[in-house]
């Protein structure tokens, strides 16, 4: 089961978007093992993936280098074109509000995440919400893969404990 826009069930006809959630969390894992907080995304045209990502701050020492971010530029070299129009975006964690202003202004069509985050996710605050729902050109749905998603963030952050990091692990416990 998933979650519309406002909170109401949205049926999964087939395993459809469960295909695409799969990639990003490959990704994901892959941030995992780069010890990166592991959030993954791809972008998807019609049945083929255009650019894939995962968190890589860290790594590039680049406060925006997120998941989305990193996806979206693969997608758009792909494709020749910054306007991603009719193109889905398939993200593990609610983006942050950068991330959604990137996914405005690359057109993109379907947003769909797994995990809702409490903390800096965008989409269901309250400032994201004037943007995102102004000309309803965004179709959002929440929850596909949130499981594995929420799996994957909880052993980074238990790891992280173990090795004594001070770093933050309040939304994850
Ligand atoms: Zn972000």
């Amino acid at each position: 089961m998933a979650l519309g826009p406002e909170g109401e069930d949205i049926d999964i006809l087939d395993n459809f978007h469960e295909n695409f959630m799969n990639a990003a969390l490959e990704e994901a894992e892959r941030g995992l093992r780069e010890q990166e907080v592991p959030i993954g995304a791809v972008v998807v045209q019609g049945e083929t993936i255009i650019g894939r990502g995962h968190n890589q701050v860290e790594a590039k020492a680049d406060p925006t280098a997120h998941a989305e971010i990193m996806a979206l530029r693969q997608a758009g070299s792909a494709l020749g074109e910054w306007r991603l129009t009719g193109c889905r975006i398939y993200v593990t964690v609610e983006p942050c509000l950068m991330c959604l202003g990137a996914i405005r202004l690359a057109k993109i069509s379907q947003l769909i995440y797994a995990l809702r985050e409490p903390k800096s996710g965008a989409v269901r605050s309250k400032i994201g919400a004037v943007w995102l729902w102004g000309d309803g050109k965004l179709e959002v749905i929440e929850g596909v893969g949130r499981e594995r998603s929420l799996s994957l963030l909880q052993s980074f952050f238990a790891q992280l404990r173990n090795d004594g990091s001070r770093r933050g692990t309040e939304v994850w416990p």
